[in-house]
């Protein structure tokens, strides 16, 4: 269903090309006329595809939709929460996992250090960026597949799954043979052909939500993984650009809420770009873990202070273990009383 809102004094002529261009379409027509205002509901199956031909008519002053404009992911279509089992670790439906590493993937050495500390916390996603997006050409840009390689190499000793952003279709080849988790970043979440080419995979997709993207836009993005075939969707919060200077970006915590109620995929917050400073990780986790979110992202190095990226919001590897720790102390004391 759909309603379409004539301009005031529209003509007979004028209504009558709102109604035949439905009938055309084989939709159902309801038709109110007011002194002032017509309005013409429109209802049949995929009546949303059709929106644009009725924009584009001249005595067309707005358009009201009915239903959501994204189906396979929301909650009317799929009730129960969806759980996408990444190599036997399962992400949703009540669990709580934690993605950590550096920002960008630096050296074996650095890697090796990560991965041996976190997968003895019980840390079991490794994260770490191989394509790094840089605002600046002359920041660090990654070490491309030799840093996949290096992630691959030292998740598989110690037991861990590699998650890390691809930026570019040409690349999901090697993608396709290192990583658990395709991660998809704010600055690509819409970047379409990606999202097609990743929706004909059957790798499990991170998706970043855009820092300039309402939440319609971020489930729409995911409706086009679905769209395409693929199911395996991990949502994540990343906070938003707002006003606020004193944080890099907003974190968005109502949007956790409110996706959890209307989507059911898993949605993950990224505490540390959502902050942009290692003070506030602490408090921003707990936050994560009480609105229900089904896991967090957190940047961690093994010194912070010589960093090629993101340092300034990296946590070292004893402010890691605290975090971590509160926020699975909490998550199970949540799960005791039945709040999740
Ligand atoms: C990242 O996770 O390394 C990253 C670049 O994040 P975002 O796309 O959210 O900025
Ligand atoms: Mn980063």
């Amino acid at each position: 269903m759909m309603i379409v809102v004539l301009k005031p004094k529209s003509s007979d002529e004028d209504i009558s090309k709102v109604v035949h261009l439905a009938k055309n379409f084989g939709f159902d027509v309801n038709l109110s006329k007011g002194s002032e205002k017509t309005i013409v509901g429109i209802i049949g199956n995929d009546v949303y595809e059709r929106r644009e031909s009725f924009e584009a008519l001249n005595c067309v002053e707005k358009i009201i939709t009915v239903l959501k404009p994204f189906k396979l992911v929301s909650r009317e279509f799929h009730p129960q929460d969806t759980v996408v089992d990444v190599g036997g670790v399962k992400i949703g439906g009540g669990n709580f996992e934690f993605f950590a590493g550096p920002c960008a993937v630096e050296s074996k050495g650095q890697m090796e250090m990560e991965a041996n500390f976190l997968s003895r916390l019980g840390v079991k996603f490794l994260r770490g960026g191989a394509f790094k997006p840089r605002t600046s050409p002359y920041s660090f840009q990654g070490l491309g597949l030799e840093g996949l390689k290096i992630m691959r190499k030292v998740a598989d000793k110690y037991n861990m799954k590699v998650i890390s952003e691809m930026m570019s279709v040409e690349d999901f080849g090697i993608f396709e043979d290192y990583v658990d988790i395709v991660q998809v970043g704010a600055r690509n979440m819409q970047n379409f052909r990606l999202l097609e080419r990743l929706g004909s995979s059957t790798k499990p997709i991170f998706l970043k939500r855009g820092f300039m993207s309402t939440i319609e836009e971020w489930l729409l993005a995911a409706e086009y993984l679905f769209h395409h075939g693929n199911r395996r969707v991990i949502l994540c919060e990343r906070g938003i650009r707002t006003f606020e200077k004193y944080t890099r970006n907003t974190l968005d915590i109502s949007a956790v809420a409110l996706v959890k109620r209307i989507s059911h995929l898993p949605v993950v917050v990224d505490v540390s770009h959502s902050a942009g400073r290692r003070d506030l990780i602490h408090s921003l986790s707990k936050v994560a873990v009480a609105v229900g979110a089904d896991g967090e992202m957190v940047e961690v190095h093994p010194n912070p202070e010589e960093a090629l990226s993101d340092g300034q919001q990296s946590l070292n590897f004893n402010e890691f273990k605290s975090t971590y720790e509160s926020s699975v102390k909490l998550h199970e004391m949540m799960r005791e009383f039945a709040w999740i």
